[in-house]
């Protein structure tokens, strides 16, 4: 047998799962490795974002273990590379591949980028999945951060937050105004047109804001999160529910020229790495909230309740207006908008039907 016959041979049967030759023969020519880094903009181990099952460093495990260390992403939390709200610069210049963020620190960038994290009085996690994976919305995520080189798919969600953390109670829309609140976002602005005084503060500078009276009302995510920086003991009233963040989807930001030098078999370890983050923090958060919400109020004394409904119905007619307002500027958040309403509008009626009617009549 020729040199080359004999080579093809033995190739052949290492694919075919023979015993003979030396299978590193083939494997050698396709292990290329890539190291990246990625940024976020929560500090090192936060909870869900950071640490934990469907976290960044989860997501890079999972990556690194699927593609055999050919994809090995090295995370930066907040401040260690990069401050916690400049990892879409570092990725759009390129700096990092990667950051671990929310999309809607983005909106002062591209509008848009709003509905890909939470839309106030949006859909739930279902919903936001169901449009996101299977009703247009990843296209149109990609669409809005073409021209920064960048796309971006889900990889974490934390299912209905929490209206969050006030020092005083809640009465009436007037009980808002002056009010300084730590609030990212499009709820934000939709608070500053009712008078809120709005703050954006990174997670880990709000418990001495709130404390020090820096600021009067705060809004985190959820019991669990909330409690760990330990808003219930400098607030006391802890409003529900997440009104503004209905389902908040975690996003992973990725540079674009560097996405395309990754073979197919890695953007697809990336893909379901991060679609398994999605599912798997979403649980993570399900279980702690359930266990969280229960101490805080039999164990630490918080006020847990309702916005007042006409609390909630001027947030309702401000969010309209806002949206409305931004839809008009911006061709592409028109376009973002229309889709997510259009999905949004059949999710609830078949919601209605279904998750709704379980809830309020079968469950019990
Ligand atoms: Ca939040």
């Amino acid at each position: 047998m020729s040199e080359i016959r004999r080579r093809r041979f033995l190739a052949g049967a290492a694919l075919a799962g023979g015993s003979i030759g030396a299978p590193a023969v083939v494997r050698a020519q396709a292990r290329t490795v890539f190291n990246w880094k990625m940024t976020s903009a929560y500090v090192k181990g936060s909870p869900f974002y950071m640490d934990g099952p469907g976290s960044a460093t989860d997501l890079a495990r999972r990556i690194r273990e699927m593609s055999d260390g050919r994809l090995n992403i090295q995370v930066f939390g907040a401040g260690e590379l990069v401050p916690a709200f400049e990892g879409f610069d570092a990725v759009r210049a390129g700096t990092v591949e990667m950051n671990h963020a929310n999309s809607y620190f983005w909106t002062g960038k591209t509008f848009a980028a709003q509905y890909f994290t939470a839309v106030p009085f949006g859909m739930n996690f279902q919903g936001m999945n169901g449009w996101l994976y299977d009703g247009g919305g990843q296209q149109l995520w990609n669409e809005v951060y073409e021209p920064f080189g960048m796309i971006a798919m889900p990889c974490g969600n934390t299912g209905v937050q929490m209206t969050g953390w006030f020092k005083k109670e809640i009465n009436s829309v007037a009980d808002l105004k002056g009010l300084k609140m730590r609030i990212p976002g499009l709820a934000g602005r939709v608070y500053a047109n009712l008078g809120v005084d709005v703050k954006v503060l990174p997670g880990g500078e709000i418990f001495p804001a709130l404390e020090r009276g820096v600021i009067d009302a705060a809004e985190f995510v959820g019991p669990f999160q909330d409690r760990r920086l330990g808003l219930q003991k400098a607030a006391r009233y802890y409003y529900t529910t997440g009104w503004h963040e209905s389902a908040t989807v975690s996003e992973l930001l990725i540079n674009k020229a560097a996405w395309q030098k990754l073979p197919k078999d890695l953007q697809s370890i990336v893909e379901n790495a991060a679609a398994a983050c999605n599912v798997i923090s979403e649980g993570w958060c399900q279980r702690n909230n359930s266990e969280a919400m229960e101490d805080l109020i039999r164990n630490q004394k918080v006020i847990a309740r309702p916005l007042p409904d006409s609390v909630v119905k001027a947030l309702r007619d401000e969010t309209d207006k806002v949206l409305a307002e931004a839809v008009a500027k911006d061709p592409l958040t028109k376009k973002v908008h229309e889709s997510y309403f259009a999905f949004k509008a059949k999710f609830d009626r078949w919601s209605e039907i279904s998750e709704e009617q379980y809830h309020v009549k079968v469950r019990g």
